[in-house]
């Protein structure tokens, strides 16, 4: 997936806009409703995030959509925000190969049979209920 990262015209406005401290504001960041971090920042320590439109999103690199935070800030954002939705993904995709047990069947013949078992299954509970 692309991303739209920013632009250093718009990393230097960001940065001067922030006037040196953390943008972050509210829940997202691990803050109070409303309350922004302000703190200040540290050599390097700086963070350019997307939001609220995800850096995978066209049009997610303008000045409007980029939020200099410190690394805090941006770990938190990334550890409750970010990273759930990669994770759902991933458990999904574990449960769905658990279903298939290679090692049970053995050969791919056999995994092929499976669905078509399970499909006639469902077509005798509709016979019974009409
Ligand atoms: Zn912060």
């Amino acid at each position: 997936m692309p991303r739209y990262e920013f632009s250093k015209k718009v990393r230097r406005e960001a940065d001067e806009r922030s006037g040196g401290r953390c943008e972050a504001l509210g829940e997202i960041y691990g803050l109070e409703p409303g309350q922004r971090c302000n703190a200040p920042f540290k050599a390097g320590a700086k963070e350019f995030d997307h939001f609220p439109v995800p850096a995978t999103e066209k049009g997610s690199d303008t000045l409007d959509n980029c939020v200099v935070c410190c690394p805090t800030c941006h770990a938190h954002k990334t550890r409750t925000f970010d990273i759930p939705v990669q994770a759902k993904v991933k458990r999904v995709s574990d449960k769905h190969r658990g279903i298939r047990p290679a090692s049970k069947w053995g050969s791919g013949t056999r995994q092929k049979a499976e669905p078509q078992r399970s499909a006639t299954r469902r077509i005798e509970k509709w016979s019974l209920l009409s």
